[in-house]
């Protein structure tokens, strides 16, 4: 095929997508220029390189509303802080136009102390979740949803709650959401199964409401011992709830994207949460940049190809 059918293919998948505005300083040099024939179709620039054309391939995608959890939430703090924080990231890349990065704790602060401090192990805190009844929606959920992922993760996904899927099945991100979540991730060359996903919430709320301020409070120590334990590379929170439980913040998600926050010291990107993608295409750019962000914290000293 040609440059020009080439190029005439990609923005009428794009037109389809709905898209109106080609922001083409956003594609690699080598996708470009793949796309003008002056790179052959096989050649790829690096991991970079990948990354970006998964990513277009993700963001381009058509799709369609679903009826889905809101997003939006009244913040309710995590309650206790994880400790052995990773050390912080530099030269990432931040959106300059984002707003002030937010510090939570001390990188290394003080063990975490309460309800869940003597789980050992992520199963622990599984075990301990699926028991918990220390607020009332163990007794509407069907199942505990705890988490799930490898304990060797460098990456952690933090959603708000599950939701029926989830609820049916005892695992995270597992509906419509889910799916985009995993191909998000994907996007960044990241398998599913080597991040941890979980949510502030370990029981779904009846009908998918929000979370209470008690709900979170008495469930937050499981999110945070989970972190704890793994003491990943980088958090993605996911929408609004999670953002601002987490940063401890009442600022919009729109705010808190964009930029690099600490959660004791563990760098933490907020983004839009996969079910809000669902509905706007246009939060589909910035969730981008925030992956690609997370990405490079992840590549921040690794060695090359790793
Ligand atoms: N939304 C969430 O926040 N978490 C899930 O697990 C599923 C949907």
């Amino acid at each position: 095929m040609d440059a020009r059918a080439l190029l005439r293919r990609y923005l009428e998948q794009r037109r389809e997508a709905g898209e109106r505005e080609l922001l083409l300083d956003d594609l690699s040099v080598e996708t470009v220029m793949r796309l003008v024939g002056a790179l052959p179709a096989g050649v790829v620039g690096g991991a970079g390189a990948v990354a970006d054309q998964r990513a277009e391939q993700v963001v381009s995608r058509p799709v369609a509303p679903v009826a889905d959890r809101p997003v939006v939430a009244t913040p309710r703090p995590a309650s206790a802080p994880p400790s052995g924080a990773s050390p912080p990231a530099v030269g990432v890349g931040a959106d300059p136009s984002a707003g002030a990065p937010i510090d939570v704790g001390a990188a290394g602060g003080e063990l975490f102390g309460g309800v869940a401090s003597g789980l050992e192990t992520l199963d622990d805190v599984a075990a301990a979740a699926t028991v918990c009844t220390r607020c009332s929606l163990s007794a509407t959920a069907t199942r505990c949803v705890p988490g799930e992922g490898s304990p060797a993760s460098r990456i952690v996904c933090v959603g708000e709650a599950p939701g029926e899927t989830e609820d049916e099945t005892g695992r995270p991100f597992v509906g419509r959401a889910g799916q985009l979540l995993t191909q998000m991730l994907e996007a960044i060359q990241v398998a599913r199964a080597d991040a941890f996903i979980c949510n502030v919430l370990k029981h779904r709320p009846p009908g998918n409401r929000n979370p209470s301020t008690d709900e979170v409070a008495a469930c937050s120590p499981f999110l945070v011992r989970q972190i704890e334990i793994l003491r990943p590379r980088v958090i993605l929170a996911f929408g609004t709830f999670a953002a601002q439980t987490l940063l401890q913040s009442t600022r919009k998600i729109s705010e808190l994207r964009g930029t690099v926050h600490r959660y004791y010291g563990v760098p933490l990107i907020a983004t839009y949460h996969p079910a809000a993608l669902l509905r706007n295409q246009a939060w589909k750019r910035p969730a981008w940049e925030d992956l690609k962000l997370a990405r490079r914290i992840l590549d921040a000293g690794q060695p090359a190809g790793a």
